[in-house]
């Protein structure tokens, strides 16, 4: 997750709850960090920047992550990556990522801030997740083109250099795709108006839902586009399949009542946000913890990085000291 704000719904449904599943498999050891360094690949406020990555993290320690069974670290502080990242970008075109979605999107919203760190912005997420030779990766669907080149740049590695990069793949979730309230596409930080916060009390939750623009409620087929369409997937991701289908049911017969439906959904939605934000009060009371979960962190997650930065090196022909 990038550091810039507290996180919402589409993170948690799409990231968070993933992490957190993974981390409570034993088949598995969970590294996670919260990117401060993809923070500044467009405009941000320098003086807020350290706080909202410690805000991340304190979200992450809110939502299940447990330091016990997680490496949890903020990425500057294995700054080891940004050197692997550039070895990965000699294996890279620049045509290959200026046609990226997700790049020609920001750049669309963003014209003035095209920066070489917004273009390589997929190269340092592929150092994020091979430094610590990952299989997978619980982010969103909207992030399946970043793992896409990952991939490339783990088989251009591994056939160029001989490493042993293995191919990592994304963890699904049935939150891989929260839409935005707004009913165009998806919900995001950086989209005034598209999201729910994690901090959200009942009646920001209601006012929020309020705005989600709608229908009469009534019509022969469902719509797959637009404020309805972002309602009903809530309805499915908080309020399980068979309620939506009922919805369903009663938009192609008597009607939809949107003005309970709202009501409900903000009830059920703020049910689940309730015990992350009280664990959250609690963590702030807490500041030393939060400190050593960083410090540890970065400690663990820093041997692993050297490690594989040697093994990268020698392999590219590039010596250490001696
Ligand atoms: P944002 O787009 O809100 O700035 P980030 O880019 O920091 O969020 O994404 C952090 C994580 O949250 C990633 O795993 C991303 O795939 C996931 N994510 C972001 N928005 C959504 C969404 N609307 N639905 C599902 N997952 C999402």
């Amino acid at each position: 997750m990038r550091a810039s704000g507290r996180l919402h719904v589409g993170n948690y449904l799409g990231g968070a709850r993933g992490m957190v599943a993974l981390q409570e498999d034993p088949g598995y050891e969970t590294l996670y960090m919260v990117a401060d360094l993809h923070a500044i690949t467009t405009p941000y406020d320098k003086k807020s920047l350290a706080g909202d990555a410690r805000n991340v993290i304190v979200d992450y320690l809110s939502v299940g992550l447990d330091p016990e069974k997680s490496t949890i670290f903020i990425q500057s502080h294995v700054a080891e990556v940004t050197e692997l990242a550039y070895y990965f970008s000699s294996v890279v075109s620049v045509a290959r990522m200026s046609r990226l979605p997700t790049y020609k999107e920001k750049l669309r919203n963003q014209p003035l801030s095209s920066s070489m760190a917004l273009l390589s912005y997929p190269v340092l997420m592929a150092a994020d997740i091979l430094m610590y030779k990952a299989h997978l990766v619980p982010v969103g669907i909207d992030q399946e083109p970043h793992l896409e080149v990952a991939r490339e740049i783990v088989k251009k590695m591994n056939a160029q250099y001989g490493t042993n990069f293995p191919e990592p793949n994304r963890f699904k979730t049935e939150g891989e795709y929260v839409p935005s309230l707004t009913g165009v596409g998806k919900m995001s930080k950086s989209v005034a108006g598209s999201a729910i916060s994690l901090g959200d009390d009942l009646d920001t939750i209601r006012e929020r839902l309020l705005k989600v623009p709608t229908d009469e409620g009534k019509g022969e087929s469902i719509p797959e586009t637009g404020g309805v369409a972002s309602l009903l997937t809530l309805v499915g991701l908080f309020q399980g399949e068979e309620r939506r289908s009922q919805y369903e049911r009663d938009y192609t017969a008597e009607g939809v009542k949107y003005g309970s439906l709202k009501e409900e959904l903000a009830a059920v939605i703020y049910d689940e946000l309730r015990p992350i934000q009280e664990r959250r009060k609690e963590l702030l009371e807490k500041p030393g913890y939060i400190d050593n979960v960083i410090r540890e962190g970065a400690e663990i997650a820093h041997i692993e990085a050297q490690k594989t930065l040697e093994e990268v090196r020698e392999r590219m022909g590039i010596k250490s000291k001696t």
